[in-house]
């Protein structure tokens, strides 16, 4: 019944945070109307614009929900994570102002489309590829940019931003809306996402065990029907 829903944000500083994460995805992907098509083993896995959107919503409904892990807390390294076992957005409050952050908060609302669109077949490290190309399109949609503003200094980092831009430039993500890309086309990226998550994030807290998980499929077990 319309009107019943339970406020699902225990307190206005969740709701907050919640509408925060959301009103910064909303702006990251405002132009960036990307529909690409990513092919493995096989099968098909579209992402578009308009599943970010999606999750926006099922935040504001608290279906998946956005907290503060208090692991973040005074961190600046991290602005979010995605954990995929309790549908949770993780949020670093204090670095949600940081330049970058709505395109990187795209990049785990991504992972949480992964997860609503049940791709059950997905290896987690294309998973994580895609999030990465989502999260370069919101950076320059369409075009080059610099990378001193960005990347942090970090050559892996930046090696997996550059390949997300070549596979942003070469498959015209900007204008093409029917845009396929193999799992020939997609492993470059796929590949430099692996070599950067294993020697940089292989001791930080990572809800989904990247590391171990890379290669494998993404656990179908946590999937709930939203
Ligand atoms: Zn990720």
């Amino acid at each position: 019944m319309v009107g019943e829903r339970k406020e699902p944000y225990s307190t206005q500083r969740d709701r907050d945070l919640a509408q925060r994460c959301n009103a910064l995805v909303a702006q990251a992907i405002q132009n960036v109307d990307f529909s690409f098509t990513l092919e493995e083993s096989g099968q098909k896995y579209i992402y578009h614009r308009y599943m970010l959107h999606h999750v926006r919503h099922l935040i504001e409904n608290g279906d998946i929900g956005v907290i503060e892990d208090p692991r973040y807390v005074g961190s600046g390294a991290i602005v979010a994570a995605y954990d995929r076992q309790n549908d949770k957005v993780l949020a670093n409050r204090g670095m949600l102002g940081d330049a970058t952050a709505g395109a990187k908060m795209a990049h785990e609302y991504t992972h949480a489309a992964t997860d609503v669109m049940k791709y059950s077949m997905l290896t987690s490290a294309s998973d994580e590829g895609a999030a990465f190309l989502v999260q370069r399109c919101c950076m320059g949609f369409g075009t080059k940019v610099n990378h001193g503003n960005f990347d942090g200094g970090d050559p892996l980092y930046r090696a997996v931003l550059d390949n997300a831009e070549q596979l942003m430039l070469s498959k015209n993500l900007a204008k093409d809306k029917k845009a396929v890309i193999t799992a020939a086309e997609f492993k470059p990226l796929r590949d430099a996402t692996a070599v950067y998550y294993k020697a940089t994030l292989a001791s930080m807290f990572q809800p989904d065990d990247y590391i171990r998980a890379l290669g494998l499929k993404i656990p179908s077990s946590y999937y709930k029907n939203y």
